[in-house]
């Protein structure tokens, strides 16, 4: 068997899943190369209160590293950074990442990839895996003065928890997935709590009770069932609310009913009136939260709608005049989900530039693979099923897809292999029509961050399942392979 050199872009969750399969196969000849100086990316850049994964626990979990002990249902996004931690200890990933060194870029020459790092050094791999995750790049807001804050003011993935917020004046702008969350983890303990939403988003109820100490015990002994409890959960979520994200249908209505109904609990109209949405539920990322309409309804938090004229030394000034005096200011205003793993440039056969190729949108072949890049692969890549899915599942579909060629290369059965022209085109038209057809509730008329330039999102368009399917096992007519010279 021949040892590939493998450089996996980030150590993150996804790069993670990949170096832990590919040490598992044998393959030790594997480089992580992490610009911090921690692993797990999203979950190692939030810890902002009350972060967590609004995914069960049980199902948001590697497949070969299940966890009997998750603490709730949905657990604390420091548990899943621990979890992530311990699998890449056990898997013996940890010990090949170099920490706080970038990927700057990469040239495909001379039958590999040849890797330029911050440091200066240019390294060789056969392999070259991008791993680089979606909620990654941070985004802030372009509001006029907010350079002049005079007291504290952080984006929500750079948390500064020197700043006290306990009885605090602290102002929120954004109410996406993480935004109602640190509202409900800050109402009652900022004083008060100031929540500027520009677009109220459906809320869909949850209840997040502790995992009873007997189940964990049972988990642990009948690995089967943990196995199984995965199973059960992955069910429930593809077709419950994947599929009512895919087409119109009884399970649509039923989750639009779920979320009216919570909304239902906010009993001020006035106040009900504010937090409606005119957009359909899931057309943005559907938020599942315990508490946030309760929290809503103190006295202690305002939800502010009035548009922010600017930001000025003593706090938020809104358009109708009122000054709102804040101590902290903390930005839940989200990621550039479009830019994958850019700025890294990437130039493969025949000098095609990645800038180019993605100028007018980011987009591959099977969410996985470029064309033009030979062995080189994308985890969570443009078109990969994004939304309230367990994003570690469609990693690991993907890294095992990357694992079958790279086996097939340790076999000496290829040196290189990317996908043809025609397949990607093939692949993208396919995509566009479904993504066209009335059918989907993302092109409901909303204004989300999954929708690229052209206005199409960049998710997977079709179920779950079929993303498993198409990526099981490859179609070599759609591959350009080059054999062992
Ligand atoms: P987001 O969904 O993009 O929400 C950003 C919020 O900031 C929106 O409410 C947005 O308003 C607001 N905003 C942005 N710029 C603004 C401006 N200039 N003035 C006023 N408001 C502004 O970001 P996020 O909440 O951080 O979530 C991003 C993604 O991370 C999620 O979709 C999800 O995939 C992931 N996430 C997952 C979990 C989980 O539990 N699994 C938790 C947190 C995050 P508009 O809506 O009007 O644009």
């Amino acid at each position: 068997m021949r040892s590939p050199r493998v450089v996996v872009v980030g150590a993150g969750m996804s790069g993670i899943c990949i170096a832990a399969m590919l040490r598992d196969a044998g393959v030790d000849t594997v480089t992580l190369y992490e610009k911090s100086d921690r692993l797990g990316g999203t979950w190692r850049d939030n810890t902002y209160p009350g972060v967590a994964c609004d995914v069960p626990s049980h199902y948001y979990s590697f497949s070969f590293a299940p966890n009997p002990d998750w603490s709730r249902i949905y657990s604390s996004g420091g548990e899943i950074w621990a979890y992530l931690e311990d699998v890449a200890r056990l898997h013996r990933v940890t010990e090949r990442v170099r920490f706080g060194v970038e990927v700057t870029g990469a040239e495909w020459a001379g039958g590999h990839w040849r890797v330029e790092l911050s440091t200066g050094e240019t390294v060789p791999a056969d392999f070259l895996v991008a791993a680089t995750g979606v909620v990654h790049h941070i985004r802030e807001p372009d509001l006029p003065g907010l350079e002049s804050f005079a007291g504290a003011r952080f984006h929500s993935a750079r948390w500064d928890h020197s700043v006290p917020v306990d009885g605090a004046r602290v102002g929120l702008v954004g109410s996406g997935s993480t935004g109602v969350q640190i509202t409900g983890a800050l109402a009652g303990r900022a004083a008060p709590l100031t929540l500027f939403q520009r677009t109220p988003q459906w809320v869909l109820p949850a209840t997040n009770p502790r995992v009873p100490d007997r189940l964990r015990g049972l988990l642990r002994r009948f690995p089967a069932v943990n196995r199984a409890t995965y199973r059960l959960v992955q069910s429930l979520v593809e077709h419950t609310l994947f599929e009512a994200v895919l087409k119109p249908g009884l399970r649509r209505r039923a989750v639009e009913l779920a979320c009216e109904r919570n909304l239902r609990k906010v009993a001020d109209p006035a106040l009900r009136a504010k937090l409606t949405p005119d957009d359909q539920p899931m057309c943005r990322r559907l938020i599942v939260a315990p508490d946030y309409y309760e929290a809503v309804q103190r006295d202690d938090v305002h939800v502010v709608t009035e548009r922010i004229e600017r930001v000025e030394p003593a706090g938020v000034r809104t358009v109708d005049g009122t000054l709102h005096e804040l101590d902290v200011l903390v930005l839940a205003t989200g990621f550039d989900p479009h830019a994958f793993m850019r700025p890294m440039n990437l130039t493969g056969l025949d000098g095609r530039t990645l800038a180019e190729e993605w100028a007018k949108g980011a987009r591959g072949y099977r969410s996985i693979a470029l064309p033009g890049f030979p062995n080189f692969f994308m985890l969570l890549g443009p078109h990969s099923p994004f939304g309230n899915q367990s994003q570690i599942t469609v990693a690991e579909t993907q890294a095992r897809h990357a694992l079958g060629w790279i086996e097939r290369w340790r076999r000496g059965e290829l040196d290189s292999a990317s996908p043809t022209d025609a397949a990607a085109e093939r692949f993208n038209r396919q995509v566009r029509a479904a993504l066209s057809v009335p059918g989907t509730v993302w092109v409901t008329g909303c204004n989300s961050w999954y929708l690229g330039d052209d206005g199409l999102p960049e998710l997977w368009p079709w179920s779950a399942a079929r993303h498993r399917e198409v990526l099981a096992a490859p179609v070599d007519d759609d591959w350009e392979v080059r054999a062992v010279r």
